[in-house]
């Protein structure tokens, strides 16, 4: 029994935004806690709930951008010139929930048949 399946998880309907738009829920004058992303008014230093120190908003704006820029520059396609690591083996249906996890990532995965013949046809 051969079974293949390649899927290529697109995000095609992702436009790219605008930088500074695309977080009208933070704020740059309010403090968040970096953990649990919890918003406190400016004077307050900690978390009640994780006890870490905040950051502000202009931090965490900072650092979802650089979020953005790295997960920006990954693409969902594999192109031949992709190296492909193996990762797990198993059947299938087993598989698919790796494929979803990895693709909640920007990170593209593609499922074989057990033969490893990838040929056309
Ligand atoms: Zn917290």
């Amino acid at each position: 029994m051969l079974k293949k399946f390649f899927s290529w998880a697109k995000k095609d309907n992702e436009i790219p935004r605008e930088v500074d738009t695309t977080h009208p829920d933070v704020d740059p004058a309010m403090l968040y806690c970096p953990q649990c992303g919890d918003e406190y008014r400016a004077g307050i230093r900690q978390c009640h709930v994780c006890e870490v120190d905040l950051i502000s908003g202009k931090e965490k704006l900072a650092a979802l951008k650089e979020e953005e820029k790295m997960n920006g520059e990954r693409s969902m396609e594999i192109s031949p010139e992709d190296r492909l690591v193996a990762i797990r083996n198993g059947k299938l249906r087993d598989l698919k929930p790796y494929q979803v996890l990895l693709a909640r990532h920007t990170i593209p995965a593609l499922l074989t048949g057990e033969s490893g013949n990838c040929s056309k046809g």
